[in-house]
């Protein structure tokens, strides 16, 4: 009977566990992770978790009796140290491992600001997984002074939280603008306007030198020479997806672990999926940071690993909550060429349609969830609405179909 081993605990790891059973694999699936807890939903980490609002069973991907259930043998707090191919044995923290099937869902780590500059001083905070929340979240008295470095979905739903929190935020942006990565000036303008009504004070185009303090973080020096005091940092420049267990092992690596439209690495026995993992999709190779994505590589994989020879098609979607505005992504813009806004029926939501030749690549609605859907409907079976009709208020949305 087939043995599968899956390294790494989050989403993909526990979606493709479950789809392999699904799908009626009775052989062994082991899951190894290095956490104490069981897999979590990370989403909440940055939203309702870290404000309070979220008991830790509620973030559980699973129940506690699933796993036998399921028959997956869950191995937590252990850590995955070497792969070795030739004999298909993992080394880990628990003892050697063998497998017939290696996947390879080791997720993403947060980048951190050098020690050389400060990055290792206290109240210096990232935001990937539960031991983080336990160090940041005690910190988040009001009226503290908080500076978050970086203006993508970390650093704002983390500027969200503190100032519903009371702190006094400042988010410093190196880039000429917010969400410069991941969407378009009109999404950011209103992101902006958002934190701005909000009391949260953004500094974009501005580049830091170091972080001030003894011990503990007292302030943020930026270039011009100006110092922000702060005694709470939170760094939100972006993740490093997880490689260095499979560059040892000798897997290609590119952007990511570099798997084929199957979703498998270059050692034939071995797939990847998640954060981790870099695929090809419409003539380049991709890395995507998404739930979604997770769930649906993994899912994928799953298939794959028995038999189903199935290619990798990508549906990417995204959401970002801060204060009570909801912010809903389908597509990917890379690449667009014309964007057009369409106004929701209330005063606080539009949508922002992306345009790459003419033809629909994604959708960002900000508090408007039948254009979100209407957008994603479109964009994943393949078809456009003009920017005309978009942008026609007489046109509504369901004609658009
Ligand atoms: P991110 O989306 O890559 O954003 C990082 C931001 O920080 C970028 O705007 C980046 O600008 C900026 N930056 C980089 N270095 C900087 C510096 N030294 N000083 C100031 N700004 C700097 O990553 P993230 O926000 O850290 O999020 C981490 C991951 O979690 C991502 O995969 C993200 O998608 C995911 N996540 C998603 C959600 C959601 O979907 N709602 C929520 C939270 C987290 P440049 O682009 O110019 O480098």
């Amino acid at each position: 009977m087939m043995k599968i081993l899956i390294l790494g605990a989050g989403q993909a790891a526990v979606s493709m566990a479950a789809k392999l059973r699904g799908l009626g694999h009775n052989g062994q699936i082991t899951i190894i992770g290095d956490e104490a807890a069981a897999p979590y939903q990370r989403p909440p980490l940055s939203k309702a978790y870290l404000l309070g609002q979220m008991p830790q069973e509620r973030l559980m991907l699973r129940g506690p009796d699933w796993w036998a259930e399921q028959d997956i043998e869950l191995l937590t707090g252990t850590t995955a140290q070497h792969i070795d191919t030739a004999s298909k044995t993992v080394m880990t923290t628990a003892g050697p491992v063998a497998y017939d099937q290696l996947a390879l869902t080791l997720g993403a780590t947060p980048r951190q600001l050098p020690d050389e500059i400060g990055g290792a001083l206290g109240g210096v905070h990232t935001i990937r997984n539960l031991a983080d929340i336990a160090r940041l979240q005690p910190e988040l008295t009001p009226e503290r002074r908080m500076v978050v470095i970086g203006g993508g979905y970390i650093g704002l739903e983390a500027a969200a939280v503190a100032r519903k929190l009371g702190l006094e935020v400042t988010l410093i942006e190196a880039a000429p603008r917010i969400l410069g990565r991941v969407a378009s000036p009109e999404t950011a303008a209103a992101i902006r306007e958002l934190h701005l009504a909000h009391g949260v004070e953004i500094l974009e185009s501005t580049a830091i030198s170091r972080l001030e303090g003894e011990g503990r973080v007292q302030a943020v020096s930026l270039a011009d020479g100006q110092q922000i005091a702060a005694e709470i940092v939170v760094v939100g420049i972006g993740v490093s997806p997880e490689t260095a267990l499979a560059e040892a092992a000798g897997l290609a690596i590119d952007n990511g672990i570099a798997c084929n439209s199957q979703g498998r690495t270059s050692d034939p026995a071995i797939w990847s999926a998640g954060d981790c993992a870099s695929f090809p999709w419409q003539d380049q190779r991709i890395r995507l940071e998404s739930v979604g994505n997770a769930i649906d590589m993994a899912e994928c994989v799953a298939a794959n690993i028995l038999g189903a020879g199935q290619d990798y098609a990508p549906k990417p979607w995204f959401w970002s909550d801060q204060y009570d505005a909801k912010l809903q992504i389908a597509g990917l813009n890379g690449g667009y060429d014309q964007i057009v806004t369409r106004h929701g029926e209330s005063p606080h939501s539009a949508s922002f349609w992306y345009y790459r030749q003419g033809r629909l690549i994604a959708i960002d609605a900000l508090n408007d969830a039948r254009a979100y859907m209407v957008g994603k409907r479109l964009i994943e079976a393949g078809k456009t609405a003009s920017p005309e009709r978009v942008t026609d208020p007489a046109t509504a949305l369901k004609d658009l179909l």
